[in-house]
């Protein structure tokens, strides 16, 4: 029994095999620089496993050859043991709290949240549409990932902006990577065994987002109508003060699209330094950079602000979570970030921060005023579970 969840981007197609129980994984693969003059096609099963390079024209062609590779290389896919097919999709708008089946309807809600998601939605949609016709037989489910902040209060969503317009125009914070967000707060209550608690959790990639949880359900989170909003992020501002957009526009005479390059793939790390990866940016801080010393201060000091925003809205906090690749991975960030927090009794055991691990541990000293975690987000595994538990 699998399911079969797939990350349709604009120029890529990612895709893992996923036993929802066991949470064992299957199969996985990518498709990479579609429409490009050279693409490359990776498919691994077990220790079997195919790597193809040459043009992929576009996406039917390189879900095509995907399905091929299943059949080749295996699993197969047509013998019946695939149960759903698990959909990642960014924008959901207001409509969708929840998983949802793929009809017709739910099809024609994604293409029309284009405007709120114009960098992922479209890519998602030609996606969902190929797998649609390429596996008619298996029930599609796109998982979206604002659909956990649908539960923020309004207080929380709401863009203090003219209401016509902002009615009109439907613009409110969504948030995003709410799949994660949902996945590690509910591993966070079953590591610690309590459901009543208030959360926050870090979710530290390339992109990166905090949201706050209280027993469950979302009720802040840092991105916004898109996923600009918030920390600093690899090539992302986060937070800025929106009249930057009016003095480019009048004194540098830059146009929208000029702005909106600048502002999601020119700025974050990548703008302050010149690298986005922050494995580069630690690199260069170590070796005295003053711009990468100053840019590790300013991306600390934004989660440390939010933390605090944060813990003050749910009138108090139990637990910090760290995940996704910097959050997991670098000992140096949460050393940094929960050291800012000492005045408030938090602490973490230095051995615990540095050992490495794949696995969810605790991180805190018996004595810490919050525990301190990092919990592995496994996005694809909650898509499948959740894929799962609509289609039973
Ligand atoms: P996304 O899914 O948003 O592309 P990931 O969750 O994979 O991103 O996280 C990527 C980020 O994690 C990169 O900035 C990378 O440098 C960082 N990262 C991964 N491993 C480490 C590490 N050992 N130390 C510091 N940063 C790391």
């Amino acid at each position: 029994m699998s399911v079969l969840v797939i990350n349709s981007g604009s120029s890529s197609i990612k895709y893992k095999l996923i036993n929802p129980s066991s949470g064992e994984e299957v199969a996985s693969g990518l498709v990479e620089r579609i429409g490009e003059e050279t693409g490359h096609i990776k498919h691994e099963y077990g220790e079997k496993g195919r790597e193809i390079d040459g043009p992929v024209p576009d996406h039917t062609v390189g879900m095509e050859t995907v399905l091929s590779l299943f059949e080749e290389i295996g699993p197969s896919l047509t013998d019946g043991s695939i149960k759903a097919i698990g959909h990642r999709v960014v924008q959901g708008g207001k409509y969708f709290d929840g998983p949802a089946l793929v009809d017709d309807s739910v099809e024609a809600r994604i293409e029309q949240l284009c405007p709120l998601g114009p960098l992922h939605n479209p890519a998602h949609l030609i996606g969902i549409r190929v797998a649609r016709r390429l596996l008619p037989n298996v029930p599609h489910v796109v998982v979206f990932d604002t659909a956990f902040f649908q539960s923020l209060p309004d207080e929380a969503a709401t863009y203090a902006i003219d209401r016509e317009i902002a009615e009109k125009h439907e613009i409110r914070r969504y948030g995003a990577h709410g799949t994660s967000h949902q996945y590690v707060s509910g591993r966070v209550s079953e590591i610690l065994g309590r459901d009543d608690l208030r959360q926050i959790v870090l979710h530290i990639g390339n992109g990166a987002s905090v949201s706050a949880v209280v027993n469950g359900s979302a009720v802040e989170t840092s991105m916004g109508l898109t996923p600009l909003e918030g920390l600093v992020m690899g090539t992302r501002t986060g937070d800025i003060d929106p009249a930057v957009v009016f003095h480019l526009a009048r004194t540098a005479g830059m146009d929208i699209d000029e702005l909106d390059t600048l502002f999601n793939r020119g700025s974050g790390l990548k703008g302050l330094t010149g690298q986005n990866d922050m494995r580069a940016v630690r690199t260069l801080a170590a070796e005295g950079d003053e711009n990468a010393i100053e840019a590790l201060a300013v991306y600390a000091h934004r989660i440390v602000k939010y933390i605090g925003a944060y813990a003050a809205i749910m009138g108090g906090l139990d637990a910090i979570t760290f995940t996704a690749g910097a959050g997991e991975n670098d000992a140096d960030l949460r050393a940094d970030v929960i050291g800012r927090l000492a005045g408030f009794g938090v602490k973490i055991n230095a051995d615990l921060n540095a050992a490495r691990s794949k696995e969810p541990r605790i991180l805190s000293t018996p004595d810490s005023t919050v525990a301190v975690l990092v919990v592995p987000t496994n996005e694809e595994l909650a898509i499948a579970r959740q894929a799962m538990s609509l289609v039973e």
